[in-house]
């Protein structure tokens, strides 16, 4: 079999790939929505994989990993490769966790990341009530991811940090936190773990920008209670580095599990995290750390280290959560849970077949279609294509 060609639509505001092959079969992969300015460069990796068989994934993978990078540029690499799994499961008849080993368990767990409400105010009550409702929700999580701190928006309150927060978009505020902000983001803390008592883990996504100092003073404080892990805190999202030297300075002091990984592409750039053990927690993205054969390599490595794996996935859309689901039932034990995308805007749903994933108490059951799972109903994905797109599922 061969690639005949790589093609690009933004749907939605998604980078979407397909990849098509002489045998008639096609794959499809996703980067994060809001991305779609990712388009020319995935668009750059045509003329390296034309021609090469779409089955032998990892030798096309060798030809093309080099030429990617850090968040948001990584998603170029790993949408091509989550569509190069879903040729060569389609090819053999078989879902993608079986190629990657076979399945160890038959249902995957998903924590909450992207079920939100609108919070009515920014005090410790509203946090409350907030985390009351998707305590609520019927996918029944068992793991709750809250924004705090740097991530939070908390730098904008009058006095939370010594610094001037910049609102610039993206633009990554840091510094130290004042007495007063630390109060506040503690009170805050606290109304959450109340609302969710022994019944749900709580996770929160803390930064970047806070200093080493104040990340495992936090950590410290929040000994002993249901904190699932902090993410992000001195590094994470957008951060084109890793500095695993800072989080030596926080995980062996505290027992509160230190997360961060997300902006991480490829394993080399996990060595130091892992072999170090900076860090107790790791969650790359299939979307962006290269691919689901990459990811299962870095959470095999951190297993053998001791470093559990709750992968960040908030907007990887349909297809990145097929992706995740097939990837998650082939991780090791280290695997908690993993952040759930959605299918958003819900139109997704109506142009494209096959698998659903329907959440039950926070689990999904994977699937046994061949491939991914999920394939385009092309008359009715074709609405959504933009004009410059038009030809994306011809031949
Ligand atoms: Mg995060």
């Amino acid at each position: 079999m061969k690639i005949t060609d790589l093609k690009v639509a933004i749907i939605g505001d998604a980078p979407v790939v397909r990849i098509t092959t002489d045998e008639g079969i096609d794959g499809v992969g996703a980067g994060e929505t809001a991305k779609p300015y990712l388009k020319p460069m995935i668009e750059f990796y045509r003329e390296m994989i034309i021609g090469n068989d779409p089955t032998n994934v990892e030798r096309v993978m060798l030809g093309i990993r080099r030429m990617g990078s850090f968040k948001p540029w990584g998603t170029a690499v790993s949408a091509i490769e989550m569509a190069l799994w879903d040729i060569a499961g389609k090819a053999a008849g078989l879902p993608v966790y079986k190629l990657l080993g076979g399945k160890i368990r038959d249902k995957v767990q998903v924590y909450n990341g992207s079920v939100r409400f609108k919070r009515s105010g920014s005090e410790p009550e509203h946090f409350a009530e907030d985390m009351q409702k998707m305590k609520d929700h019927p996918y029944n999580f068992s793991i709750i991811k809250q924004a705090v701190s740097f991530h939070g928006g908390m730098q904008n309150r009058d006095d939370f940090y010594y610094g001037t927060p910049v609102s610039a978009q993206r633009y990554p505020n840091r510094g130290v936190i004042t007495p007063r902000g630390f109060k506040y983001l503690m009170a805050c803390i606290e109304a959450c773990l109340d609302v969710l008592g022994d019944d749900v883990g709580l996770a929160l996504d803390c930064g970047p920008g806070m200093t080493v100092p104040d990340a495992l003073k936090l950590a410290k404080e929040l000994e002993g209670s249901n904190i699932m892990w902090l993410e992000d805190m001195v590094t994470g999202d957008y951060t084109p580095y890793v500095l695993a030297d800072l989080y030596t300075q926080i995980t062996p002091y505290t027992s509160t599990p230190i997360h961060t990984g997300e902006q991480i592409y490829l394993r080399q750039n996990f060595v130091e995290l892992i072999e170090r053990n900076a860090v107790n927690v790791l969650g790359p993205d299939v979307a962006d750390v290269g691919g689901i054969a990459e990811m299962k390599f870095i959470a095999e490595y951190a297993d053998l280290h001791g470093i559990l794996f709750a992968p960040h996935g908030v907007f990887d859309g349909l297809i990145g959560l097929a992706a995740q689901t097939h990837l998650a039932a082939v991780l090791p034990d280290n695997f908690i849970a993993f952040e759930l995308p959605q299918a958003k805007p819900e139109w997704w749903l109506d142009i494209m077949d096959g698998e659903r994933f329907p959440v039950k108490d926070s689990h999904i059951e994977v699937p046994d279609t061949p491939g991914l799972g999920v394939s385009f109903i092309p008359e009715e994905a074709k609405k959504y294509l933009r004009e410059e797109d038009a030809n994306f599922f011809d031949d």
